[in-house]
């Protein structure tokens, strides 16, 4: 690409993720944190990539900025038609923009599958205690609501204990978690998983 065409393309991002082309010329330290994630948004798909992966992209904004690049991520998904793996904390905003959701612990997959499937019925003593820490926007429910408090010392990513590497934590450990790896089993015919024993 010429010159011409680079700034052709730089000035239809930025309007794409809804920045001014005005602003093109600013200075780093001149643009909010919100403009600064679409800064990144546009970065990464003026390459039109088949799949993003974004890595905590909401969780040093405010509430109301993250609607607004959650939203965006979503429309740019459904125009560019794109692949996204989004990795968060915030299981509301992963709700709200997944379609499928795969719940890791210390590097290991706990359980994987369709939202819906996964925020309904969570399988994995680990989703569920997740699960139960998320605030409901109903103060009844919320109220009677029972979070699931885990106790017991989380092990070190780099040395994680042998066994199920959840099993200092879980409720529901036995014996045999200790020292053995549960392994990662299809639970039905939507690809869902849990790292279960039988
Ligand atoms: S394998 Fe044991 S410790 Fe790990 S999640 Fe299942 S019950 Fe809990």
């Amino acid at each position: 690409m010429n010159r011409r065409e680079i700034d052709a393309r730089m000035r239809a991002m930025m309007a794409r993720v809804g920045l001014r082309e005005q602003m093109i010329n600013r200075y780093p330290h001149e643009f909010s944190g919100g403009q600064c994630q679409r800064i990144d948004i546009a970065r990464a798909l003026i390459v039109e990539p088949k799949l993003v992966i974004c890595d905590e992209p909401v969780s040093a904004l405010d509430v109301s900025i993250q609607a607004q690049i959650v939203n965006l991520l979503k429309s740019l998904q459904k125009e560019m038609k794109l692949a996204l793996i989004f990795i968060a904390h915030d299981l509301a905003v992963v709700r709200y923009i997944s379609d499928r959701v795969m719940v890791m612990y210390l590097g290991r997959v706990m359980e994987l599958a369709d939202k819906h499937a996964l925020y309904d019925a969570p399988r994995h003593p680990y989703t569920r205690a997740l699960l139960s820490a998320v605030l409901v926007p109903d103060p009844a429910i919320e109220r009677g609501k029972v979070v699931q408090i885990l106790s017991g010392d989380i092990p070190s990513p780099i040395d994680p204990s042998s066994g199920c590497v959840f099993h200092t934590r879980c409720p529901m450990a036995q014996a045999r978690c200790a020292h053995e790896v549960p392994a990662l089993r299809a639970l039905g015919p939507d690809s869902s998983a849990a790292r279960l024993f039988a």
